[in-house]
């Protein structure tokens, strides 16, 4: 029998390989555009027709090529970019496989016209599926221009394959967003059908961003920097209340490459974490600055993905520097403000004619309820009821939305000047406190408010102490034997937020000291949640520890739906809720509040 192995021809081992890196028309404007930059463009024109079917053309300023450069880099593995194997440690281009040309050249008719400066004439080839079809001098611009025509003109079922042209070309324009984001000293025009839909100046990343983005950007972008011997990180984010619903607007860059990292994005969500509602993604631009020598690109042909010796220190200090970001702008506390910018807690005026009858609970005016470091409980401490001071209760009556009593809240000057008035303060099905805005209706979800203001009291986020309230008499509390090694492990962070414990043999403790005025027949049971709570965090991959027990102290102890609340256990909530980092959110990532405004009250009575 014959030998039946054969050696593959070129044009059909290209057009095998096309197919990894060419599998649709942005991932050839992708490596043309890579290309360009490599050539060391300082501008680069991209011209599409079709989302690409019928033209991609990319027109480059940079190095040009030889006559005989002009020839081979259509051979595979045809590159200027590595000459040995250990280039691969220090590489700072885009590409260095020499795949791509000889890959479009395999699957679409291409014209290619280039010229270096030192050069009089340049060279013009068209090669169409692999084969050299015509080669001659001509006249052009020091630089490059590659038109790639009739993308899968020979294989039919790749071109059929495609999808519509507003899906290829909304890809397109992605993979053009994700160069030109990050190549910013480079200017770029990208014309559709003829038309010019982008036209990009040299710049700075901030100003490239908006430009790509939008004006609207420049307010919600916030910069980030860090800079350690591992890594030096440098872009922006967006402010949390900017989050989009889909993962879209995350661009994270390695050494000015677009690259996708699961970890790395996790840190960035992970400091964004208590800020944002439940499934949305903060938007960001990062470029990590990483010593090439650290990093493997080599591991995924279209190169998006990346892997680093150094992850998870680089991990903490992204992490940290957006943190840092979040923190040094209170990002938060501009949305609380914007928020509550329209708040007009006064009532509607009343009808004409109508006297408002004397008020039936005398007001302390001069006691302030917000001035001492209390607790954030919606009802104020056993030990210090300053409410009834304030109210000076004689008064379930208080209760009765129809009260027309009008309180001015005094407020001292670190918290924001919310002018409350009780009667237009009312509690809806035992879980929504309702209040009259200027421009329409606010209704807070009692529990998720509480346990916002809770969450932070207990990350140590409000200007407050954290209170511990004595035990009359110390109570004892036992756990299993894993159990009690976590309230160990935990103890500090406890101890931090009010508790007081001291172990008692293996697995018992003496608890002497609570946050809150907790009955002593609750710590037990208090206990053990927060123990459960921390175990199912630690099943997630990137646990911390004070959010962990912060978060589970906020739902345990956190006034619940279902509960009816006074006049003044609503009037608390309202007023601790708006000075609070981010009062939007629950620490669940729940909306705590929602705003109805007038047009959408008046709509309903269309
Ligand atoms: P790679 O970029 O991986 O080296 P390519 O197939 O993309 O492989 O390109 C092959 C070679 O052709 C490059 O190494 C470069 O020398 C040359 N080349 C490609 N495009 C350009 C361009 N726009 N300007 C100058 N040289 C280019
Ligand atoms: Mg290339």
């Amino acid at each position: 029998m014959s030998d039946i192995i054969q050696i593959l021809p070129d044009h059909i081992a290209n057009q095998i390989a096309a197919g990894e890196v060419v599998q649709r028309p942005a991932s050839a404007v992708k490596e043309l555009v890579e290309n360009a930059i490599d050539a060391g463009a300082t501008h680069i024109q991209l011209i599409i027709k079709d989302a690409g079917r019928t033209l991609i053309q990319v027109i480059d300023n940079g190095c040009g090529m030889s006559t005989t450069d002009a020839r081979l880099c259509f051979e595979r593995h045809a590159t200027s970019k590595i000459r040995q194997a250990n280039d691969l440690f220090t590489i700072r281009t885009m590409g260095f496989r020499g795949e791509a040309l000889a890959s479009i050249a395999a699957v679409a008719q291409v014209e290619l016209k280039t010229k270096r400066d030192t050069d009089e004439v340049g060279t013009c080839i068209n090669i169409e599926g692999s084969e050299i079809k015509d080669q001659q001098q001509c006249a052009c611009q020091t630089g490059t221009s590659i038109a790639v025509k009739n993308l899968f003109f020979n294989v039919p079922a790749r071109r059929n394959f495609l999808k519509t042209n507003s899906v290829e070309f909304k890809h397109i324009e992605e993979e053009f967003f994700r160069t030109a984001l990050i190549h910013t000293n480079i200017s770029f025009t990208f014309y559709n059908n003829d038309k010019l839909i982008y036209q990009l100046q040299s710049c700075n990343f901030h100003q490239r961003i908006t430009a790509l983005f939008g004006n609207n950007y420049k307010e919600r972008l916030h910069p980030v920097e860090e800079s350690t011997k591992e890594v030096k990180i440098k872009g922006y984010i967006c402010k949390p209340e900017f989050a989009k619903k889909t993962r879209g607007e995350q661009y994270m860059f390695v050494n000015n490459r677009f690259c996708k990292s699961f970890y790395f994005n996790n840190a960035i969500e992970k400091a964004f974490s208590d800020l944002l509602p439940e499934k949305t993604y903060p938007s960001y631009f990062i470029n990590l600055e990483i010593d090439p020598a650290l990093i493997d690109v080599n591991i995924h042909p279209t190169k998006t993905e990346v892997k680093f010796i150094d992850e998870v220190i680089i991990y903490a200090v992204l992490r940290s520097a957006v943190k840092k970001t979040l923190g040094q702008y209170s990002l938060s506390t501009e949305i609380e403000f914007n928020t509550i910018e329209g708040l007009d807690l006064n009532p509607a005026p009343a009808p004409r004619g109508y006297i408002a009858p004397e008020p039936t609970v005398k007001v302390n005016t001069n006691y302030n309820p917000f001035s001492s470091n209390n607790t954030p409980s919606y009802r104020e401490p056993k030990s210090n009821r300053q409410w009834e001071n304030f109210f000076d209760i004689s008064n379930e009556t208080i209760e009765d939305p129809k009260q027309e009593t009008l309180f001015e809240a005094e407020t001292n000057t670190e918290e924001p000047n919310i002018e409350i008035s009780t009667s237009s303060v009312v509690q809806v099905l035992n879980q929504y406190i309702v209040s009259n805005l200027g421009s329409g209706l606010l209704i807070i979800d009692q529990q998720r408010a509480h346990e916002r203001i809770l969450y932070e009291y207990y990350m140590g986020h409000t200007a407050k102490e954290i209170v511990s309230q004595q035990l009359m008499f110390p109570v004892q509390c036992s756990f299993g034997a894993a159990d009690a090694e976590i309230i160990a492990e935990i103890s500090n962070v406890l101890e931090e937020m009010g508790f007081r414990l001291n172990r008692l043999g293996n697995t018992v403790f003496v608890v002497t000291a609570t946050p809150t005025d907790m009955n002593d027949d609750e710590i037990q049971t208090k206990l053990n949640e927060i123990v459960d709570d921390y175990k199912n965090s630690l099943m997630q991959k990137f646990n911390d520890k004070q959010q962990s027990v912060a978060m589970s102290i906020a739902k345990r102890l956190a006034v619940k739906n279902g509960k009816k609340l006074k006049q003044e256990e609503m009037q608390n909530i309202i007023a601790q809720l708006f000075s609070c980092r981010l009062p939007n959110v629950s620490p669940f990532g729940k909306k705590t509040m929602t705003i109805m405004k007038e047009n959408e009250l008046s709509e309903k009575f269309k």
